[in-house]
């Protein structure tokens, strides 16, 4: 037998054996192992002797104005300054993934419109062979104003 101490899925079971509530199918089994297991033994005496003593123990008696007086102190109670919002402040998981996340997302924003603005000029794409005819019509629209303007006048 594994010892049930050191498996989440057994511990109940030593649990119930330490209150006497286990069922009889286990027991023997996990008798024999508490014998000659001393993790197993210090842990069941020792949740032995904590449940006994819950057991034992009486609250002690309230007193008849009890609730009164909590309820009095609670409105006696000054409200708390804006500012100590501030000093309240908790550090939380939740707290802590929602700053990682916003953190992630700016880099990674960062990083995209850097890297897209480097690589790509913006406007419209030209390959080679558009501005080679791009040229050229700009040539013979310059070599047609030419003539055009040396050409005499025929009004
Ligand atoms: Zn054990």
């Amino acid at each position: 037998m594994h010892c049930p101490i050191e498996h989440e899925e057994t511990v109940d079971d030593l649990l119930d054996y330490a209150v006497g509530r286990l069922e009889p199918a286990k027991l023997s089994q996990l008798r024999r192992h508490v014998a000659t297991c001393e993790k197993c033994a210090n842990f069941t005496l020792g949740y032995r002797e904590i449940s006994h003593a819950l057991d034992c123990w009486q609250a002690p008696e309230v007193t008849s104005d009890f609730n009164r007086r909590v309820l009095h102190r609670i409105e006696m109670e000054p409200p708390s300054p804006w500012y100590r919002v501030l000093f309240d402040f908790r550090f939380s998981p939740r707290l802590a993934t929602a700053i990682l996340v916003l953190w992630l997302l700016a880099i990674v924003g960062f990083t995209f419109n850097h890297s897209a603005g480097s690589a790509e000029p913006a406007g419209p794409r030209i390959d080679a062979s558009q501005a080679n005819r791009l040229e050229a019509t700009l040539d013979d629209l310059q070599l047609l104003h030419q003539l055009d303007s040396s050409a005499p006048a025929s009004y």
